[in-house]
C-alpha cells in the first residue's frame, strides 16, 4: 500500500516537472506550481523515509523472529519473506507458555526424584537393618544356640532375598521408563502361557488352599496374541501372585479370556479381601501400598503393578481395575489379537 502512495506521489512530481518546463507560457502560475512543487518534495521525502524505516524494521523483525525461532524451538523458518512486530509478540507468548511448561516439568521431575529416591533408600534400609541386626545378634555370642543359629540364618537370608527382588524390580522399572527396553514381540497361545504360570504357582496357591481357575469366553476359541511373551509371564506371575497374596484361605482365582475385535481380554479376579476404592486410583504408582505391613509381610516390595502397567503401556494397550472391600478385586487388560 504504501509503497503504491510512493509512486503515485513520485509520478505526480515528474508530471509536475514537465509541466514546469512549459510554465513560461503562464508566468502568473509559476509561484503557484512551486509552491505545488515544494510541498510534494517534503510530503516525498516523509514517505520515503517512513518507507525505508519499515523496509528495515521488516528485515530487522525477520532476523529476530528467526533467531528466536531457531534458539527456543530449533526451527528455521525460510518460507515467509516478511515478519512484523505482532508477530515477534506472538512468538514470546509462544516461548513463555513452553518456558512454564518445562519449568513445571522439571519442578515435577525433581519433586519425583526425590520421592523415588527416598522410597528406594526407605525400602533397602529396613531388610539390610534387619540382616545386620541378626548378624550383630549372632556375633555377640547366639551362635552357640544351634536353633537360634538357624533361625536367624534363614531370617537374614529371608530379608537378603527381599533386597534382591527390590534391586530386581527397580532394575525392571528403570529399562521400561528410560524405554531402554526392547520388547521381543511374537504370536504365542496365552493360553498355554497361563497354564504354565498356574503350573509355577500351583505350591504357593496350594498353601493357602486358592483354586486356579481358567475361564475361556467360547471354549472352542483359540487364543493367539502378538505380545511379548517373555514380559506378559511376568504380568501375569505378579497379577496371580497378588491374588493369592491377598487371597483369603482356600479362595479362588479365575482368569478369563474373552475375544473382542482385534483385541483379547485378560482377565485375572479374585475374591480375597479387595481394596478400599479410595486406594484405586494410584494403585499402579510404585511402592504404592494399601496395607504397607501386609505387603512386607508377604514379601511385596510395591512395584508389581508399577511393572506390570508399564508392560502393558510398553504394548500401547491399557489396564483397568475394580475392586470392592472385602468381596475381591479383578483386573483387566487386553492385548493385540492374531
Ligand atoms: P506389593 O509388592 O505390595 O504386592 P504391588 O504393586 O503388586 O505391590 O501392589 C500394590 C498394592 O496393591 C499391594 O500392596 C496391595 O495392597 C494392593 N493389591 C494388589 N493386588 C491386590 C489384590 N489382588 N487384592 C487386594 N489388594 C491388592
Amino acid at each position: 500500500m504504501q509503497k503504491k502512495i510512493l509512486e503515485l506521489i513520485s509520478l505526480l512530481f515528474v508530471i509536475f516537472i514537465l509541466f514546469q518546463l512549459f510554465i513560461y507560457q503562464w508566468p502568473q502560475l509559476f509561484w503557484w506550481v512551486s509552491i505545488f512543487e515544494i510541498s510534494l518534495i517534503s510530503v516525498l521525502i516523509v514517505y520515503y523515509t517512513m518507507y525505508f524505516q519499515k523496509k528495515y524494521e521488516n528485515q530487522l523483525s525477520k532476523e529476530l523472529y528467526q533467531k528466536l525461532q531457531q534458539l527456543f524451538f530449533n526451527e528455521h523458518d525460510t518460507k515467509i519473506k516478511e515478519y512484523k512486530l505482532k508477530d515477534i509478540y506472538e512468538l514470546i507468548d509462544k516461548i513463555k507458555d513452553e518456558r512454564s511448561k518445562q519449568l513445571e516439568y522439571f519442578k515435577n521431575l525433581d519433586s519425583y526424584r526425590k520421592e523415588y529416591l527416598g522410597n528406594v533408600s526407605h525400602e533397602l534400609k529396613t531388610p539390610l537393618f534387619n540382616v545386620q541386626g541378626y548378624i550383630s545378634t549372632l556375633l555377640d555370642g547366639a551362635t552357640e544356640d544351634p536353633i537360634i543359629l538357624n533361625e536367624y540364618l534363614k531370617k537374614a537370608d529371608k530379608n537378603i532375598e527381599r533386597m534382591i527382588n527390590i534391586i530386581d524390580d527397580l532394575e525392571t522399572i528403570s529399562q521400561l521408563e528410560s524405554g531402554s527396553m526392547i520388547l521381543d514381540i511374537e504370536d504365542f497361545d496365552i493360553e498355554s502361557l497361563i497354564n504354565e504360570v498356574f503350573e509355577q504357582m500351583e505350591l504357593l496357591a496350594n498353601k493357602k488352599g486358592i483354586q486356579l481357575v481358567l475361564e475361556k469366553e467360547n471354549p472352542n476359541d483359540v487364543y493367539i496374541v502378538n505380545a511379548d511373551k517373555f514380559r506378559i509371564r511376568q504380568v501375569l506371575i505378579n497379577l496371580i501372585s497378588n491374588s493369592i497374596k491377598y487371597g483369603k484361605e482356600k479362595g479362588k482365582t479365575t482368569i478369563w479370556l474373552q475375544k473382542k475385535q482385534e483385541k483379547i481380554f485378560v482377565c485375572v479376579e479374585d475374591n480375597g479381601i479387595g481394596i478400599d476404592e479410595i486406594h484405586l486410583p494410584r494403585i499402579f504408582e510404585r511402592f504404592y501400598r494399601v496395607d504397607k505391613g501386609r505387603s512386607r509381610e508377604q514379601g511385596g516390595t510395591g512395584l508389581g503393578l508399577a511393572i506390570v502397567k508399564h508392560i502393558i503401556e510398553a504394548h500401547k494397550q491399557s489396564i483397568t481395575v475394580q475392586s470392592q472391600l472385602g468381596v475381591g478385586t479383578k483386573f483387566q487388560f487386553s492385548l493385540k489379537a492374531v
